[in-house]
């Protein structure tokens, strides 16, 4: 009989989410034993994880970069946006790994295993991982962001969508960016194939990130995101090719769509996290803060009760509004270049970001729907009369 390895909780995936609730819960004093795995913990600096917040932020420690002032563009509106409640904070993923893992390896009840994972089951009592190697491990629960839950592949989608970029670091030879203002959109009006626009984080006057990034149903061949980030630098900055180095590359597709969260995996012994678990803003595949959230809640009731509670990530009428912006993002660039454009141009960052939040009143929605044009949402809400 092999040797099965018993553990309270396994947390299997060791990415954004998964580092997230070990955290939370070596930081809150849970005292179970727990298993971290993940197929690599080696280094990888191919995301930075961006998000906002009125309140202290989360690894306050690590953070890259933050801004208070922001740049819009698009439709004949430009303009300087200014933060006075919120912050837009930027986290880079490896300082983030390394931050998290060092801190694991200093309580002797986190073990951390690097190993392919194959599939999970589970019965009554205890839910099982499984690995490549044909490796089995025991818990009571299994918290995991690698594999797509069943229910979700036969979730018929109304709108996939998918917010797709790459983007470049860049080293330029001269000074060329405000490190004081990053680009929330530069809106790409030439771009018909769904709502494009460029994102620009600047790290320094001669070091960003610049991105170009599509919210439509399929990813592009990576010479055309290339072309209009040579582009953007050329017509924008005036660089050519000469005057700047590529120093990172990096590439996402973030699910943007009307599936419902799905908390469990299989069996309510193994629950889903980070992506897997719906946890995505479907209008703006925004996921880190709301991951952040999420975890310490879990991590809480885990410690409290040594039971997994934590609440939807959405209520219903952000659910109802973030469905009709995805149907007229499917549905007409033109109009959601309008719209984007709008929300803008008629509201303070503050209140947007607010409301991108999830945090505000039925008063504040109005004020914020009242700003954008009416026609588009009512198509929306005619096709969607039962959400
Ligand atoms: C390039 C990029 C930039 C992003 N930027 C932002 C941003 O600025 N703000 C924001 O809010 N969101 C952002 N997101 C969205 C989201 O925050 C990230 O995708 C985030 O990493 C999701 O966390 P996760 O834990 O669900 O998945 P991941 O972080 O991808 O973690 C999954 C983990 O599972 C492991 N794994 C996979 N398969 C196996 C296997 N078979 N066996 C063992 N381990 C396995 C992987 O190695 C990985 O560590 C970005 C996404 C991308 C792709």
């Amino acid at each position: 009989m092999p040797d099965v390895k018993k553990y309270d909780i396994i947390i299997a995936g060791a990415g954004m989410s998964g580092l997230s609730l070990a955290w939370y819960l070596a930081k809150g004093g849970y005292k179970g034993k727990v298993l971290l795995t993940d197929k690599s913990f080696a280094p990888h600096n191919t995301k930075t994880w961006c998000f906002w917040t009125k309140d202290q932020p989360p690894f306050s420690e690590i953070i890259y970069r933050k801004w208070r002032k922001s740049y819009f563009s698009g439709l004949g509106f430009d303009s300087y946006l200014y933060m006075n409640e919120h912050c837009y904070y930027c986290i880079r993923e490896n300082d983030f790994k390394e931050y998290v893992l060092s801190e694991l390896r200093n309580h002797k009840n986190f073990t951390l295993l690097e190993e392919s994972i194959l599939d999970f089951s589970s019965n009554k009592s205890k839910a099982v991982l499984v690995t490549k190697d044909s490796h089995t491990y025991l818990a009571d629960y299994i918290f995991q962001s690698i594999f797509s839950p069943s229910e979700q592949i036969s979730y018929s989608i109304k709108y996939p969508l998918i917010q797709h970029f790459l983007g470049y670091e860049i080293k330029t030879n001269s000074p060329k960016f405000d490190a004081e203002t990053f680009t929330i959109m530069d809106v790409d009006t030439s771009f018909k194939k769904g709502f494009a626009f460029m994102y620009v984080l600047p790290f320094r006057d001669n070091k960003a990130l610049v991105e170009f990034t599509v919210f439509s149903p399929e990813p592009m061949k990576k010479k055309k995101y290339k072309k209009k980030i040579r582009k953007f630098l050329k017509k924008k900055l005036g660089l050519e090719k000469e005057d700047y180095k590529i120093i990172r590359k990096e590439y996402g597709e973030i699910p943007m769509n009307d599936q419902p969260a799905i908390p469990f995996y299989s069996s309510e012994k193994v629950i889903n996290l980070g992506t897997m678990a719906g946890l995505t803003k479907p209008s703006t595949g925004y996921t880190f803060k709301r991951v952040q959230d999420f975890s310490k809640q879990l991590a809480e009731s885990l410690i409290q009760t040594g039971k997994p509670e934590s609440s939807a990530p959405s209520k219903f009428r952000y659910r109802y509004y973030d469905l009709l912006l995805l149907h007229i993002l499917a549905n007409s660039t033109e109009d959601s270049q309008r719209v984007f454009r709008d929300l803008f141009k008629n509201n303070s960052l503050d209140l947007l970001f607010d409301f991108l939040s999830e945090d505000t009143n039925f008063g504040q929605d109005l004020k914020v729907m009242s700003s954008v044009p009416y026609a588009p949402f009512l198509k929306a809400i005619s096709k969607n009369l039962i959400p």
